[in-house]
């Protein structure tokens, strides 16, 4: 990969992280007023539905935030963008789309269908 490809990817994930960073603050403060508001609500499942919701934008967010600098530290390591598996380089349309891919395209085939299987293996255990 070419290092402007290379830099025009950072930039990108960095503008993305900036965002990121922001709906964290922006959910955080919707979280305090809804807090300090509470004992005025009547309905409680509703605002409990409101705190659920949160909370997993909030994990959301922080898993694509982890995503990011996982991707950013693989940049500076000069490892962005090669299959972890094979080694060739995954395609910029790819990384494009999933930053924070760590496979090429055939390699995640085969990862997917090997732990679909062990899943479904699995999944046996659960099921009583
Ligand atoms: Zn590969």
């Amino acid at each position: 990969m070419s290092p402007k490809t290379v830099m025009q990817l950072k930039s990108e994930l960095l503008i993305k992280k900036n965002q990121l960073m922001n709906l964290q603050v922006l959910n955080k403060q919707a979280a305090v007023e809804d807090e300090s508001s509470m004992k005025d609500v009547i309905d409680r499942s509703d605002s409990e539905e409101a705190w659920h919701a949160k909370e997993r934008m909030s994990m959301h967010l922080k898993t694509e935030l982890k995503q990011i600098d996982i991707s950013l530290q693989r940049i500076e390591a000069g490892t962005f963008g090669d299959c972890e598996d094979c080694g060739i380089e995954i395609p910029v349309k790819r990384l494009r789309v999933r930053p924070d891919a760590t496979l090429c395209l055939k390699c995640q085939e085969a990862f997917e269908k090997e732990s679909a299987g062990t899943r479904g293996g699995q999944s046996g255990q659960f099921l009583h």
